[in-house]
């Protein structure tokens, strides 16, 4: 693997490896742009069988915060990172101190928060050692109900787009995972007056949807076909593939799960079947708003008056992918890298601070 090809490819700032032999710890941190502040994104653990995958996905993680953070208007950069193993077995004490220790000296170039398999107790332990970590207990909180608030005003900016109106009554949305973001979403959406499909691999999920919304449930497999108006997906990742494109009925995808898109290629089919695709890491940017907050002292109200400028920020993309004619993902990349490179030339004025 040629390492710096690699970095050179989107630019990356900055690759960190962290070793420590008595606790265990192999951890990479990837900052990769700091135009617009600091590098935030969280740290994932996750027992890589090779190191240069663990490589890979750092970094292609760390540029998803970038674009991510820019779309949402913080002024925050792009970083991640990974800490190889397996979950159950690393963690202790010493290996999150020892790795807050490797992001203290940083100095602030990024901070980090949960991911995958890391827990606000994994953060507490590293924020005994640095207090470059957000998402602590009794600052800002779960994010879940920000990024449910801020998948429902792009779902409304969607329907503005594909039928002229923020109305959601009558529509019908189709839930894929009434979890933490899910379920809080059918909240908005039946307060709204949307009709409401949902699914997920636990029934009790279903039923506490059922009951609350008057909801119809159906299988896992089943989602992706039914009919309906909007297909949120609020479960895992790459659901927009071969197999799932050509069942889809509805004519706007949007929901809180990252990377739902499999390729490329499968934003620009959807295109082509006439469905709008809210980009993910736009419309769930709630989550990242929120801890955001935390970083300038937490106000629950600004947290919730950024999520819904969600609604303009995913207006600007449509009206890009529209006049471009660019599928919506890459006019959101667009709008994301765009923001860093009117910030390159404020930032190109000397000023002795
Ligand atoms: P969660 O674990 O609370 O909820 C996910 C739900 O999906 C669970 O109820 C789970 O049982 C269900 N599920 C899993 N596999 C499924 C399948 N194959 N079919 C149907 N249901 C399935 O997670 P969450 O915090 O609600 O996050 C949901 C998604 O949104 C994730 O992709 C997450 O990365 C993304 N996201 C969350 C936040 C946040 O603030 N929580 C922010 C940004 C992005």
């Amino acid at each position: 693997m040629k390492i710096f090809d690699l970095l050179e490819e989107h630019d990356y700032e900055q690759l960190v490896f962290c070793q420590d032999k008595s606790t265990g710890l192999k951890a990479i941190i990837c900052i990769h742009d700091t135009t617009l502040g600091p590098g935030l994104g969280g740290t994932r653990i996750w027992n890589y069988e090779e190191e240069e995958e663990a490589i890979v996905d750092v970094i292609r993680l760390a540029r998803g915060m970038t674009l991510k953070n820019s779309a949402a208007g913080l002024n925050l950069g792009g970083g991640k990172a990974v800490i190889i193993g397996d979950p159950k077995e690393i963690k202790t004490e010493a290996l999150f101190r020892t790795f807050g220790r490797y992001i203290e000296g940083l100095n602030g170039r990024y901070i980090t928060a949960e991911d995958m398999n890391t827990t606000t107790q994994d953060m507490n332990w590293i924020n005994a050692e640095t207090d470059y970590v957000v998402g602590l207990e009794g600052k800002s909180g779960d994010p879940s109900p920000v990024t449910a608030f801020g998948v429902f005003r792009g779902i409304q900016a969607a329907c503005n787009e594909v039928y002229g109106s923020d109305e959601l009554t009558d529509k019908v949305v189709a839930v894929q995972g009434v979890g933490a973001v899910g379920y809080t979403l059918c909240e908005h959406l039946h307060k709204a007056g949307a009709k409401l499909i949902v699914t997920d691999i636990f029934k009790e999920n279903i039923q506490k949807a059922v009951d609350a919304f008057g909801a119809t449930a159906v299988d896992p497999d089943e989602i992706y076909g039914v009919d309906c108006d909007i297909f949120a997906p609020c479960a895992m990742g790459a659901i927009i593939n071969d197999f799932t494109i050509d069942k889809l009925k509805c004519k706007i995808v949007s929901g809180s799960a990252n990377n739902q898109l499999a390729e490329n290629k499968h934003g620009e089919l959807l295109e082509e079947k006439g469905i709008l695709y809210v980009p993910d890491f736009v419309i769930n940017s709630g989550g990242v708003i929120n801890v955001f907050e935390e970083i300038q002292g937490y106000n629950e109200q600004r947290a919730l008056g950024r999520a819904s400028a969600i609604y303009d920020t995913c207006k600007r993309i449509f009206a890009m992918a529209r006049e471009e004619k660019i599928p919506t993902y890459e006019a959101a990349e667009r709008v994301a890298e765009d923001r860093i490179a009117a910030m390159c030339k404020v930032n190109s004025l000397y000023l002795d601070k």
